[in-house]
């Protein structure tokens, strides 16, 4: 079965975009607006993670994450429904595998926001089809700026630990395909959809 469907998703003209970059780089936000833009809507979708962490503040169950328990995402991961996963922070998070190659088998184009560790997962597991995005905030400030306005992460402790994270994140965006700074939003917008619209099979 495995075999029999490898081949034509490694021939497929469907890409997989694996956006990355610190919370609070504004990755999200710059993803859910190409995900509205004409050229892209009915190309593009967006796959929704598995987490074991809980939903911040306006985030919905099945449209931001899969908010699932730790026995719950074991026994997905058992059972193969996972594609890659990462601990982060202390939480689980996966990306669902069947979503992802049923796309990349009609030749559709598939966003992951994942970490670092996920995005080479993905370039490893699809060579051909995986672009990798960094998204890198203005500065440090800026960052814990946009760490601090978030709801429950105001704890003192968890902005410390994302900070943390941001400084080893930032050495690693070297390795990406393509690397942005998301200092002006608008303009950070139209480089994000123009890399993705470069892989569009007829314009
Ligand atoms: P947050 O808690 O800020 O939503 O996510 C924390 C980090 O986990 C972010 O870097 C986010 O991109 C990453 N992430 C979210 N879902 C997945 C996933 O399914 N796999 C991996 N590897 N990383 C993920």
């Amino acid at each position: 079965m495995k075999a029999q469907n490898s081949e034509p998703i490694a021939r497929s003209p469907g890409r997989i975009f694996v956006i990355s970059g610190p919370s609070g780089s504004g990755k999200t936000t710059l993803l859910g607006k190409l995900l509205k833009s004409r050229e892209l809507k009915n190309l593009l979708e967006r796959s929704v993670s598995f987490t074991t962490r809980s939903a911040r503040r306006g985030e919905k169950q099945g449209r931001d994450y899969f908010f699932v328990g730790a026995g719950e995402f074991r026994r997905k991961r058992r059972e193969e429904k996972i594609l890659e996963w990462t601990k982060y922070l202390g939480y689980y998070y996966g990306t669902p595998k069947d979503f992802v190659e049923e796309r990349l088998r009609q030749g559709k184009f598939v966003a992951l926001c994942l970490d670092t560790a996920g995005a080479k997962h993905i370039k490893r597991t699809y060579p051909a089809q995986a672009v990798t995005i960094f998204i890198a905030p203005p500065s440090l400030e800026a960052l814990r700026q946009r760490i601090h306005g978030r709801g429950r992460e105001t704890v003192k402790a968890e902005i410390k630990k994302r900070l943390g994270m941001a400084g080893q994140e930032l050495k690693e965006s070297q390795g990406y395909d393509h690397c942005l700074v998301n200092d002006d939003f608008k303009r950070a917008l139209a480089e994000l959809k123009g890399i993705v619209l470069k892989y569009k099979v007829n314009g």
